[in-house]
């Protein structure tokens, strides 16, 4: 299928800027030694699983479906980390995981003897307490927070069984933040590094945005691993689909009301969650800053304020021409944290998934229609 033949609402994967990203963190790989897991929770698209084997070391999963998913569509490793696992599930999550993160000593203890038993390494997050994330809800180490231990409620006397331990402190960050975040966790919890296997660095490192510090990333997990005989484990959500893909729509009406307002096939609300929670405004290809043709972008909900870009207070759009009915909008950068998110609201239609392949051609890898809906109400 060519792109022009693609139906909207489409998040269309580009399969050539995936691999950017992928030869970035490959290369991380090979010059410091860590392995790379991708968290299945920001970017989980089954058309791009099968490149994603060529390059990474496995997955991390939140949870039962995560790790089933990860079983069917991925190589390598599964670690599995839930803030608490169910009786009705650890025994399936054992079975499938390679290593599993426990949140507390609670869940520790509760699950301790069956967990040894697997065979699967057994690993517990620590909560460093310290964290520069810009955003309270996606700060794992705020104030009252339930994700890790805090050193305040560490029981050093019950590790014995535990080969790692886990931390997760960052959001959209730079390696100087995560130089940061070791600097603590070597403060409150180096006395217990040595005698692990591994440490998990969790998430949150933005390592392919084009101004990461890919070097000061690599320098500082050689040194950790040499210091403390252990293997360093990053888990990137965001990292591996960063900008590598798009959210295409249609224009279905174009309606006055004080401004132009473009009615599109695609909503805020149901389809880019993060641009309303994080909030942010997602960039349009093509807009340009002194166009003198101006446009709300609307969603094709009855919510009032399925506006894009609204809760980020930046929902004007600018274009150096008209648009019309039938014009195909592309909202950039949406592959992480859309897919993996999006909702029903409405019976609004979910965007089918394309994947747009190094040769051009456009692959469809689902569709969605009336029974997703359904299925779900
Ligand atoms: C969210 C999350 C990740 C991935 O974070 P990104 O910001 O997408 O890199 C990794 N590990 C844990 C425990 C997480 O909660």
């Amino acid at each position: 299928m060519k792109i022009s033949e693609i139906k909207t609402p489409a998040y269309v994967c580009e399969e050539a800027k995936l691999r950017k990203n992928l030869e970035i963190l490959k290369r991380v790989k090979d010059e410091s030694g860590a392995k790379i897991f991708v968290a299945l929770k920001g970017f989980a698209f089954s058309g791009a699983m099968d490149l994603l084997n060529s390059y990474l070391d496995g997955a991390t999963c939140s949870g039962l479906h995560e790790a089933k998913y990860a079983a069917k569509y991925l190589k390598g490793e599964i670690c599995t980390y839930s803030p608490a696992f169910k009786d009705d599930e650890i025994d399936e999550i054992l079975t499938l995981s390679s290593d599993v993160v426990f949140n507390s000593f609670n869940q520790w203890k509760k699950y301790r003897q069956k967990a040894l038993n697997s065979g699967v390494s057994c690993g517990l997050r620590i909560n460093p307490e310290i964290s520069l994330s810009p955003c309270e809800a996606y700060n794992p180490c705020g104030e009252n927070s339930r994700l890790g231990v805090s050193l305040r409620n560490f029981e050093p006397n019950e590790l014995e069984g535990i080969s790692g331990l886990h931390f997760h402190a960052l959001c959209e960050e730079s390696a100087q933040s995560l130089q940061a975040v070791l600097a603590e966790v070597e403060k409150k919890f180096g006395k217990y590094l040595s005698q692990m296997k591994w440490i998990n660095f969790g998430g949150g490192h933005h390592i392919t945005r084009k101004d990461y510090d890919v070097d000061l990333l690599i320098e500082l997990i050689k040194k950790f691993r040499e210091k403390y005989g252990v293997s360093v484990i990053l888990e990137p959500g965001e990292a591996v689909g960063w900008e590598c893909g798009y959210l295409l729509a249609s224009v279905l009406d174009i309606v006055q009301n004080g401004r132009n307002i473009a009615i599109l096939d695609t909503s805020a609300e149901a389809h880019m969650p993060d641009t309303v929670l994080m909030p942010y405004r997602p960039a349009v290809r093509g807009e340009c800053e002194d166009g003198k043709f101006e446009y709300l972008l609307g969603g094709n909900t009855c919510l009032a304020g399925d506006i894009i870009g609204l809760a980020a207070g930046q929902s004007l759009y600018k274009f150096s021409h008209e648009l019309n009915i039938g014009d195909k909008i592309i909202f950039e950068d949406q592959i992480h944290y859309t897919i993996v998110k999006n909702t029903t609201f409405n019976g609004i239609k979910l965007p089918d998934l394309v994947l747009l392949k190094e040769n051009g051609e456009a692959k469809i890898i689902r569709k969605f229609d009336f029974d997703e809906y359904e299925r779900r109400n």
